[in-house]
């Protein structure tokens, strides 16, 4: 009979590659306590990188206390799992399997960030406040939002105010869905620190700019509207003046019997790129996210280099099979804003899509899915825990709970902490 993972942890989890690091696993509950006197038998399996010489090594380990030690090279980027097992009368019987994942040192500077760059509350056609929205996300584990209601900026202030005077970890960034007038193609503004929605209201002064915009462009393939290119130009150039993170959102989205964004205009978009970061997966349609996919491999194929999140777009946040389920993992070296831009548009993102019941899918390049269908399931379950606790202190905090402060208090800066322990 073996344990349950759960009744043991390992740290670090996260190791450089190349160095020899010393790791440990140690019991964490009296039901699977390890024996001193027992002589617990250590297999080693290097995952990716292996030989017929070195696919398998064993050793014999005694406990330290209540934790197996160990000391090894950990070769390359990659996982490298450990079985352990002792004998008793005569028969092998199994504590684990345990496993660590050895990174490069660009990757291993970073830490896996949850976030949601794009959802609704109740100010457009969302059910919930903001408040309620902050406090649900960190339920469902993540680690940064922005709410990014249509056409509107001060939702996603109003978020941040509701916790102001609370300590809680969640970051909540500014944010909108952009919507150029007379265009159909939906943009994010994820962290950008004024709103672009805004500026269309003087009507006048954005159709003289957009008129700039439009002289300036090249001579357009067939079956594009000027118009519509250059506003979605004219929208992601005002969002990077404002320090944020121009999201091409949903075009296989169907509305109104059509996709949401015409052929000709979405190969040209991949062609000229004006967008930061492309919506790889979100929270419409699984049949929209598909044609998605299929069409970023086929461009990516094409040798295009393209940035990608996932979001919920999530309008009600007890539809489980959005907001929590689709997301993003920036792999940053913090939870600053910038941090986070930049890391995506250095392509150090996946898209994941993790509906409870399911299997989990991680969509990018394949080094970084592979590292995260790791935490996914080592690291990511710990970090929801911790989410699931905090949240629901936000959420005690909003309904007038008034202990529920002193709560947040002391869940503050707990998964950094874990952080701390679990990479080396
Ligand atoms: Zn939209
Ligand atoms: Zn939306």
């Amino acid at each position: 009979m073996g344990y349950r993972q759960e009744c043991f942890q390992v740290f670090p989890l996260v190791v450089p590659a190349d160095q020899t690091t010393t790791i440990t696993i140690r019991a964490l509950y009296d039901h699977c306590r390890l024996e001193k006197n027992t002589e617990y038998e250590v297999a080693y399996y290097p995952k990716e990188y292996w030989t017929e010489e070195c696919k398998r090594k064993t050793f014999f380990l005694r406990p330290q206390g209540d934790s197996l030690v160990i000391s090894h090279h950990f070769t390359g980027e990659q996982e490298h799992v450990f079985t352990v097992t002792y004998e008793q009368d005569g028969e092998e019987q199994s504590v684990g399997t345990f496993s660590v994942y050895s990174l490069q040192p660009d990757l291993f500077a970073r830490r896996p960030f949850k976030g949601d760059l794009h959802m609704h509350s109740y100010y457009s056609d969302g059910r919930q406040s903001p408040a309620y929205v902050g406090a649900y996300s960190r339920m469902v584990g993540l680690d940064f939002i922005a709410i990014t209601d249509h056409h509107q900026y001060a939702p996603s202030l109003e978020v941040q105010n509701a916790f102001s005077e609370v300590a809680v970890d969640l970051r909540m960034f500014p944010g909108e869905e952009v919507h150029p007038p007379e265009c159909h193609t939906h943009l994010v503004n994820f962290g950008g620190s004024f709103s672009v929605n805004q500026l269309f209201q003087d009507r006048e002064s954005y159709r003289h700019e957009l008129e700039g915009v439009m002289q300036g462009l090249n001579p357009l393939p067939a079956g594009i509207d000027p118009y519509e290119y250059a506003s979605l130009v004219w929208s992601l150039d005002k969002i990077r003046e404002a320090k944020g993170l121009g999201i091409f959102c949903h075009p296989h989205w169907v509305t109104d019997n059509r996709f949401n964004v015409p052929r000709p205009l979405l190969d040209y978009l991949f062609e000229q790129q004006p967008f930061d970061a492309f919506e790889l997966l979100g929270g419409i349609a699984p049949q929209c996210n598909n044609l998605q996919v299929a069409y970023y491999n086929e461009q990516r194929a094409h040798g295009r280099i393209i940035p990608i999140v996932g979001s919920s777009d999530s309008h009600s946040c007890l539809n489980h099979t959005r907001l929590g389920a689709i997301h993003t993992i920036v792999f940053s070296p913090t939870l600053e804003l910038q941090d986070l831009i930049s890391s995506v548009k250095e392509l150090y993102s996946v898209a994941v899509e993790a509906i409870p019941g399911e299997n989990s899918r991680v969509y990018g390049p394949l080094r970084l899915v592979k590292y995260a269908e790791f935490l996914l399931r080592k690291y990511v379950p710990l970090h929801d825990r911790m989410c699931f606790a905090e949240g629901n202190h936000m959420l005690d905090y909003i309904g007038g709970n008034e202990e529920a402060a002193n709560w947040l208090q002391a869940c503050k800066g707990q998964v950094g902490r874990l952080m701390d322990k679990l990479w080396a």
